[in-house]
């Protein structure tokens, strides 16, 4: 496998026994039989013909902010975007739509976004992700979502042989849910529409959200972010607070005591540190308020 990726793709970007733990937010996480990176469309399209060809087991990465990958690794090809998909450009004719490569970060388009003088994109600032990642989980924040400023996505199917369209509506977002969670697509690249604003003003906004998460979130430690989805009815955070969870430590993952929604790596958490204080805080609030804790998280080779 490794010979026939090293066949498309330079050896430099065939990273064998690569450890997740380097791409994952969290540093948590062995390593993957390869990670392999490519720069544009034809090097993704032909990767997944292969990774189709062989029946390999593989994933896409993006910015690994909402990853937990197993202690024993991920036992197959593990695929980064780069290169080309960095991009971020503004559209000449149609001056207020903004189209991002699928591995932009989103903090680095909502720069770009400032010194255009195009508003819109303030909420998603401070997410520490990539532009394939948000449409996957329709990453939002402070009252603002991906499906509200989405005007279309380019993806490539699973098998890698066809590249299309589709619209907001298309994409089927919902909270922390897209289509593409249900077929598979890959996001190459996603287009917005914005407005035009005061460059200092959008920065007065894209500030103030970062004070908010910096003085409530425990950005200081690694972490997936929300460990848990939003229940029906309630916040997590209040739930897991309320159950006298806050400060919950097994080895180096805890329940963060600034803000219960997050589970933390103190140190050297493994992904069974995460694991175990993740079941104990779902079976406590269950047991406490008869809910449901669902991960947010990607669970990668390991389950709850
Ligand atoms: C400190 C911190 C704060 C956070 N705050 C927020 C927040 O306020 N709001 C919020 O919504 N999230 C938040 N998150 C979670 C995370 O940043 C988001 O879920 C983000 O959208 C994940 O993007 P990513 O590129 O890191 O995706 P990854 O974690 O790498 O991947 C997530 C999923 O997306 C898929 N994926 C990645 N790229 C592509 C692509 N090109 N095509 C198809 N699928 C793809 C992956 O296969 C995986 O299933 C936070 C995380 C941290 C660590």
């Amino acid at each position: 496998m490794i010979n026939r990726l090293n066949a498309i793709i330079p050896d430099e970007r065939v990273l064998a026994d690569e450890p997740m733990s380097r791409h994952t937010s969290f540093k948590i996480g062995g390593p993957a039989k390869a990670l392999v990176i490519v720069n544009n469309e034809e090097e993704l399209a032909s990767v997944l013909k292969l990774m189709n060809e062989e029946q390999a087991e593989h994933i896409l990465v993006g910015n690994g902010s909402n990853f937990l990958v197993s202690d024993e690794g991920y036992p197959g090809i593990v695929i980064k975007l780069g290169g080309d998909f960095e991009s971020v450009t503004r559209d000449e004719e149609d001056p207020l739509l903004v189209t991002a490569g699928g591995a932009k970060l989103l903090s680095a388009v909502s720069s770009f976004l400032i010194e255009q003088g195009l508003a819109g994109f303030e909420f998603a600032s401070g997410i520490p992700g990539s532009i394939g990642g948000a449409m996957f989980m329709n990453a939002g924040a402070y009252g603002g979502e991906m499906k509200d400023i989405v005007e279309k996505v380019r993806l490539m199917t699973p098998d890698g042989s066809e590249i299309f369209e589709r619209s907001n509506e298309e994409m089927g977002f919902g909270y922390r849910n897209s289509a593409i969670q249900e077929d598979g697509s890959i996001v190459l690249s996603a287009s917005f529409r914005l407005s035009e604003d005061d460059p200092a003003e959008i920065t007065v906004r894209v500030l103030e959200l970062q004070q908010k998460r910096n003085s409530k979130q425990p950005v200081n430690y690694p972490s997936a972010g929300s460990t848990f989805k939003r229940p029906v009815g309630g916040y997590a955070a209040a739930l897991i607070d309320e159950a006298g969870l806050r400060g919950y430590r097994v080895g180096d993952a805890m329940v963060s005591d600034k803000h219960t929604g997050f589970v933390v790596n103190v140190g050297n958490a493994s992904c069974e540190d995460v694991l175990s204080v993740m079941r104990h805080v779902r079976e406590v609030v269950k047991e406490k308020s008869g809910i449901e804790l669902e991960p947010e998280v990607r669970l990668i080779n390991c389950a709850l």
